[in-house]
């Protein structure tokens, strides 16, 4: 404001540069403030990143053994000494996976088939099949698709997943950990490790503890505790030639590699040695590059006690879905052109309804307007015993179309947005609204949706 006061009043020469400088003092100020906001929350995003990293056990050889039992074959691959090994007549002739008996005749991963046999002539050897890998790990990241929106799939049997902010969802991060491994027990037949940290490398060698069918933390405040006692070739990036070089001086740990001096290890081993060093340390900001198929919808539903048979009450339960799945848009910075509900009576069969919206949304209150609505339109007055809400046809938060009606839109954002902040830093129930204070309904409720329970929202998807 002076600096434009000042430029309008006068258009002396003296006066310009002055307004300049202003101008600029001003420009740098916001510039600084700026800066400072982003790169603080960013400093806090990373520094409470939770960070899961679920890795096959013994991916090939697991699918493989699921395959030929769900074909009806008795005997099971990861029972036996048995490897998964490229085509010998081609040359090829290695092995790419083995089992736990195999690995008990010290058959090693990329060693000959030759050499194999050699250590254990009763082996059995079975060739790779893609294609089975590929609907394997597909069906798997299906699976973690709903626990998260930001997930990567690193190779064909591991996913970095992004847990940050995930708990008001699905829980406590080890927890939620165990529930996914479970799952993917008990619905796909195989078992996986999961890693748990504050970044990416801390979550993978988190998960190559203790193998198979774990879930294992590796915290920053557990590094010295659970890593720097392992032997430096252990460490993600550290090969044989590199760990051979390390201990040719005396540096036999990743404890020892973590408290040498950086500016040493950069001299000798350029920057591998200092990215070790890093790492070592459990340093690593990278990113989970999203590279999962993009997210079609997302819903949340909930069984009830009890039936609800007045829409007073049936309201209340959509108001408590629409606030976790509002979160779970907003987390994702998503929108959504299509809101549904469904309605799951006492004789267990379900309906569902659904609109196209002209504005796409992302507020509770708007989720909670609409599936309001869309319940008042389709229930038949009978009694409820599940209610669900699901949202489609998403687009970018940042990049949707601006409508003459989304003002109202705009400012339920910012107060989701406030409320969500405040949830994630005291908790799920640290703002609730007042409509909940005297009910013995949660205010937040939902699980996953799944399509199986919804087979008519299928035709959304
Ligand atoms: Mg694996």
């Amino acid at each position: 404001m002076i600096a434009k006061k000042q430029g309008i009043n006068s258009t002396s020469h003296a006066v310009y540069p002055l307004r300049v400088v202003r101008l600029n003092f001003f420009i740098l100020y916001y510039e600084h403030m700026f800066i400072y906001t982003y790169g603080k929350e960013g400093v806090n995003y990373m520094h409470n990143r939770i960070i899961f990293h679920i890795d096959v056990n013994s991916a090939y050889l697991s699918w493989e053994a699921v395959y030929r039992l769900q074909q009806g074959q008795t005997v099971d691959l990861r029972e036996i000494p048995s490897v998964i090994g490229g085509n010998e007549e081609n040359r090829h002739g290695i092995v790419l996976t083995k089992s736990i008996p195999a690995k008990k005749y010290s058959i090693k991963t990329g060693e000959t088939l030759f050499s194999a046999r050699n250590k254990c002539p009763e082996l059995v050897v079975v060739p790779p099949r893609y294609t089975l890998y590929m609907q394997c790990s597909s069906a798997m990241v299906e699976i973690l698709k709903e626990y998260s929106p930001t997930i990567q799939r690193y190779s064909i049997d591991e996913v970095f997943l992004d847990y940050t902010n995930m708990e008001c969802h699905f829980g406590e991060a080890v927890e939620a950990a165990h529930k996914i491994k479970d799952r993917i027990r008990k619905e796909l037949g195989f078992t996986v490790n999961i890693g748990i940290g504050n970044n990416k490398l801390l979550a993978k060698m988190a998960s190559e503890f203790e193998k198979p069918n774990k879930v294992h933390t590796l915290y920053r405040e557990e590094i010295a505790k659970k890593m720097w006692g392992l032997p430096v070739e252990e460490l993600f990036f550290v090969g044989s030639s590199t760990a051979k070089k390390l201990k040719s001086k005396g540096i036999m740990t990743i404890g020892e590699l973590a408290n040498t001096d950086p500016s040493y290890l950069q001299q000798w081993l350029k920057s591998h040695g200092l990215l070790i060093w890093q790492y070592a340390n459990g340093l690593d900001d990278s990113v989970i590059k999203n590279n999962g198929v993009p997210m079609k919808g997302l819903g949340n539903s909930n069984t009830i006690a009890f039936d609800v048979t007045d829409s007073i009450t049936a309201h209340q339960i959509l108001l408590a879905l629409s606030e976790t799945v509002g979160t779970r848009i907003r987390n994702a910075n998503k929108c959504a052109y299509v809101l549904s509900i469904s309605i799951k009576n006492d004789h267990l069969i379900s309906y569902s309804h659904q609109r196209k919206l002209d504005v796409p949304i992302a507020s509770t209150n708007s989720i909670y307007e609409n599936a309001k609505r869309l319940f008042n339109e389709v229930w038949k007055g009978e009694p409820i015993r599940h209610l669900g809400i699901y949202l489609s046809s998403l687009c970018l938060n940042d990049f949707y179309q601006i409508s003459l009606f989304e003002t109202k839109e705009k400012e339920h954002k910012k107060l989701d947005e406030a409320i969500d902040k405040i949830r994630v830093k005291y908790g799920c129930h640290a703002v609730i609204r007042s409509s909940f204070v005297n009910s013995d309904l949660s205010p937040l409720m939902g699980g996953v949706l799944t399509e199986e329970e919804y087979p008519m929202m299928s035709s959304l998807l």
